[in-house]
């Protein structure tokens, strides 16, 4: 279903500018931006930018702690709101640079209260086409999770997977990945100055699990989680952002060491021979050398345990058996599991298990010592839960998906 024919209640929220759905944008009125943004940038390269417009020596490190302020506490869209900073020194800034996010293309909003936003990329060589990828916010009673998307598409083409339909187009930014959290905050009115009683936050925690494989970007992905977590900016601490992965295996200890973060396992299946069928990139990277890998995990403990999530299919990987060789595979690993129902989307021959066979399966888990929560499905009716995000574009061929799967391999 197209994003702008779909129906989205906002009954019972107060009717700020927040909470009036966008319309979608046509794609042919998208004008790119001509001046780069500053969003995404370290503070050296910020520091750089500086210097090649003539700021002095001596003056880049307070204008680099200036900017940070403004661009990632209180969430400046201008140069112009940034008072502290002098008027000639904004004008030179505003001359040459930007401090875009994403442009928002569209946004629905579910009856229970799940975001999903269309962002629309400026294209590389700024004459292309625009790309759109996808952004979600679930809030719950005791956080406000936003799920973000790493790749425009994904090369991975899990079998049970949108996303994997999609033609991979490209690595997003360490800037579009921000920029997403960045447009979250924007559209919720969630920066510092947000008048609430208690001045809490909507949005606690970050989930790298919306389009694209998080460890195929790996600079991007680390570039743009580590200013996420820097606690003079966004500050969401490196406990509350979760990385989810299908098992690209050597990039798992450079998360633990150069990003930090809490780590997802897309397992879904404890044999090989159906593993490699669900998540191709299996062949690649077998099950025991992935699970080597999370042993290995730098900073894994009890108390930061690895999310291994299993997504439920009907007569697929739902068995007692699967559920006993699961716990047996997982001994030693300090570990809790996720159990994801199954989010059908058009044109799929899977199906989800049913209800029965889930809690027979959580609670053969649950015996076994491990916590094991089952994924309520979020914002479905605007087809925002897990593994449906995929924007438009046109699907890919058989004989298409074959090379991206072969090109994967050959990484
Ligand atoms: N590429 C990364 C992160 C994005 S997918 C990964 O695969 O881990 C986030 C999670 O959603 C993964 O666990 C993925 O396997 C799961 N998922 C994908 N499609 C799904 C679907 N249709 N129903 C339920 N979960 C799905
Ligand atoms: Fe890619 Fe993850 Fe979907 Fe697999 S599940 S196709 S890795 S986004």
């Amino acid at each position: 279903m197209a994003m702008n024919e779909v129906r989205t209640d906002t009954a019972g929220l107060p009717d700020t500018p927040a909470n009036v759905p966008l319309e979608k944008v046509a794609l042919e009125s998208y004008v790119p931006p001509t001046r780069p943004s500053l969003i995404g940038l370290s503070r050296e390269q910020l520091a750089a930018n500086l210097a090649e417009i003539g700021v002095a020596p001596a003056q880049r490190k307070m204008r680099v702690q200036q900017l940070w302020h403004w661009m990632y506490v209180r969430g400046a869209s201008t140069f112009e709101e940034m008072t502290s900073i002098s008027r000639e020194m904004r004008k030179d800034l505003e001359q040459h640079f930007t401090v875009a996010r994403p442009e928002v293309a569209a946004e629905q909003i579910s009856s229970d209260g799940t975001r999903k936003w269309l962002l629309r990329l400026a294209s590389g060589d700024r004459t292309e086409k625009a790309h759109e990828v996808e952004c979600v916010y679930i809030p719950e009673t005791d956080r406000g999770t936003l799920c973000v998307s790493s790749q425009v598409g994904c090369t991975l083409n899990c079998a049970f997977c949108h996303t994997g339909t999609q033609r991979l187009v490209r690595n997003l930014t360490a800037g579009e990945i921000v920029g997403q959290v960045m447009v979250a905050r924007d559209r919720l009115n969630d920066w510092i100055d947000r008048e609430t009683p208690n001045g809490n936050r909507l949005v606690t925690n970050i989930v790298m699990m919306g389009m694209g494989e998080p460890l195929y970007n790996f600079d991007a992905v680390r570039d743009a989680l580590l200013i996420v977590a820097d606690n003079e900016g966004i500050g969401i601490s490196r406990r509350r952002i979760t990385l989810s992965t299908s098992g690209v295996v050597p990039n798992i200890k450079r998360t633990g060491e150069e990003i930090g973060v809490m780590l997802a396992i897309s397992l879904h299946a404890v044999r090989d021979e159906l593993r490699n069928e669900l998540v191709p990139l299996n062949r690649k990277y077998p099950i025991a050398e992935l699970l080597q890998a999370c042993r290995d995990y730098p900073g894994a403990s009890n108390a930061r345990r690895i999310t291994f999530e299993y997504v439920m299919l009907k007569g697929v990987n739902d068995s007692l058996q699967d559920a006993k060789l699961l716990v047996k595979l997982l001994k030693g690993i300090p570990a809790k599991i996720n159990l994801i129902p199954f989010n059908p989307w058009p044109g799929t021959t899977y199906e989800c298990s049913d209800w029965e066979r889930i809690e027979k399966f959580s609670e053969y888990i649950f015996n076994a010592g491990y916590s094991s929560p089952v994924r309520t499905p979020r914002g479905r009716d605007i087809l925002a839960a897990c593994g449906q995000l995929k924007s438009e574009s046109e699907k890919l061929s058989a004989r298409e998906r074959q090379a991206l799967r072969a090109m994967a391999m050959t990484d």
